[in-house]
């Protein structure tokens, strides 16, 4: 299994984690939460176990809503520049998701698979070499 080593932070530098672990998925959320939340575009995550990241400066906000596929998903974030940075979802209660545009080298990333596709827009890249599923994981 691909393993991740990594540091990331949010835009104004007021929260900085790292990760290190192994990377059990990285995917695109294309669901109408994250659209909110990315300002439009879908959610690019990376997946590992919440022992994985530690968080080294700082202490996110969080907001809690129930998700489109009916789950508690947690949302943290940094209160001062907005940037989405983590969520954890109560169907999958030992990992934890890490936006991609977090990562101080982003171009570590390729998605492997492509989520909600059905809540996506029409002009929404979706990538046809890549899986795509409708709703979520679970589902
Ligand atoms: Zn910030
Ligand atoms: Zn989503």
């Amino acid at each position: 299994m691909q393993t991740i080593n990594a540091e990331g932070g949010c835009l104004c530098g007021e929260i900085r984690f790292r990760v290190n672990g192994p990377l059990l998925g990285s995917a695109a959320c294309h669901c109408r939460d994250c659209q909110h939340v990315c300002g439009g575009a879908p959610a690019y995550v990376v997946v590992v176990s919440k022992s994985s990241l530690n968080i080294t400066k700082g202490q996110p906000a969080s907001y809690a809503n129930t998700a489109e596929s009916g789950a508690q998903r947690t949302r943290q974030f940094c209160g001062t520049c907005g940037s989405p940075l983590f969520a954890t979802d109560t169907s999958f209660p030992d990992v934890v998701s890490i936006k991609v545009g977090s990562l101080d080298d982003p171009s570590l990333f390729k998605s492997e698979a492509q989520f909600w596709t059905g809540s996506a827009p029409p002009w929404h890249l979706i990538d046809p070499n890549v899986p795509q599923f409708p709703k979520g994981p679970e589902s």
